[in-house]
């Protein structure tokens, strides 16, 4: 027998069960709701992103089920060869006039999209990609898979970025890349400053809205209604994943930006387009963020009511200023202790280690919806209360 090619696998998972960064697989057997069944217990969940309840909304459910009964299961074929349904130029065109921009284009997931937005714009050496350091993974994939040399600031310097952009001068182009609400502390990129240094210097801003849309600004347009900067955003990034509830991501910007990326973004080109029921969801979805805005309202109460009650039990919950509330516990095997010793209480918070937040950091993450009650809120904080202070996280 030959020896076996893929032994060293078994190396690499022995490493990462000695760092304590071995975790298996949670699995959800109900839908994706503020209580839900995980592992076989059925707990308050505050761990997805599902902002306004939109997963089992029926609405969109509806529209999924129609879509999928006149169009069938599947596009089956990228958009550029006959994957372009009409119903992703409708979710096109409603997303253009939800951002208030004059063009938009889907992608397959937001990571996909980052990668793609990156890639295609920065093509030479002489081109200069400027990126905060919590910037999303898939921002850091894209820059690496971008021609141009990338440059850090230190996380929402303005100072640094400033830098940056003096010492970058005689760049072809210039790309600042910010995360709108970054997504593992809840905190808000300073984007007037950013726009007014990109302004200054002729470079261009994306924002990166994954966790803005549904949340940040009017009727949840994202950060740059939220900062009352219509116009001076080049390049808008959402995803379709998080609170619209289903699965994509979308850039909005200029009618010339959509027509380059349709011929440039190699995952537009060589990728296929998502299910018609996917589409189908997201046009309702977007429907019910100019129809219900009172579920955002909703999801900020919860959100501020659930925040002040940790504060006041006395935990660390970092620079948060969005429904994205971090319970900070130190170390990575000390964070894992209180997610697990939460669900053994009836509540679900993941938590997050190194290397994805810094060293010392640890934390579970908590993510208020607005479809938990009152009642489960009170639930979740009675929960982290006992084992905060059974941890020695609070007094
Ligand atoms: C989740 C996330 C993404 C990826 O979006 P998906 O649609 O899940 O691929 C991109 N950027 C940020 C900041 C995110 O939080």
């Amino acid at each position: 027998m030959p020896a076996d090619p893929l032994a060293f696998l078994a190396d690499e998972i022995a490493e990462l069960k000695a760092k304590s960064l071995y975790r298996p697989l949670k699995v959800l057997q109900s839908e994706q709701k503020a209580t839900s069944q995980i592992d076989g217990k059925q707990v308050v969940n505050l761990s997805s992103n599902n902002y306004l309840g939109l997963t089992t909304h029926p609405r969109l459910i509806e529209a999924a089920c129609a879509a999928t009964r006149r169009y069938g299961v599947g596009s089956a074929a990228v958009r550029t060869i006959i994957g372009t349904m009409a119903l992703h130029e409708e979710l096109e065109a409603k997303l253009a006039r939800f951002k208030h921009t004059e063009a938009a284009l889907v992608f397959q997931s937001g990571f996909t999209t980052n990668v793609a937005v990156c890639q295609s714009l920065m093509t030479a050496e002489s081109d200069l990609l400027i990126s905060d350091e919590l910037n999303h993974a898939s921002i850091i994939d894209g820059a690496r898979l971008a021609k141009a040399p990338r440059k850090i600031y230190a996380h929402k310097d303005m100072a640094g970025l400033h830098k940056i952009l003096e010492e970058g001068k005689g760049a072809r182009r210039i790309l600042i890349v910010t995360d709108g609400v970054f997504s593992m502390d809840g905190d808000i990129a300073p984007l007037p400053d950013i726009v007014e240094l990109a302004e200054k210097y002729g470079a261009m801003v994306m924002v990166d809205d994954a966790h803005a849309s549904g949340v940040l600004g009017a009727n949840g347009r994202g950060s740059v209604s939220h900062w009352k900067l219509d116009g001076r955003v080049a390049i808008q990034i959402g995803t379709l994943s998080k609170a619209i509830g289903s699965v994509g991501g979308y850039v909005a910007g200029t009618q010339l930006l959509r027509d380059y990326l349709i011929h440039k973004a190699r995952p537009f080109l060589f990728s296929s387009s998502c299910p018609p029921s996917v589409a189908a969801t997201c046009i309702a979805a977007l429907d019910v963020l100019l129809e219900e805005p009172q579920l955002i309202e909703l999801m900020w109460e919860n959100a501020r009511y659930f925040k002040a009650g940790l504060v006041r039990l006395g935990f660390d919950t970092g620079a948060s200023e969005t429904p994205i509330t971090p319970v900070i516990a130190g170390d990575t095997a000390r964070a894992m202790r209180l997610s697990d010793r939460l669900y053994q209480e009836g509540v679900f918070a993941q938590a997050i280690g190194f290397p994805t937040v810094a060293e010392g950091k640890a934390r579970v993450r908590t993510i208020v919806s607005a479809a938990h009650s009152r009642a489960e809120l009170d639930f979740a904080l009675l929960a982290f209360a006992k084992v905060g202070r059974e941890l020695e996280l609070i007094r």
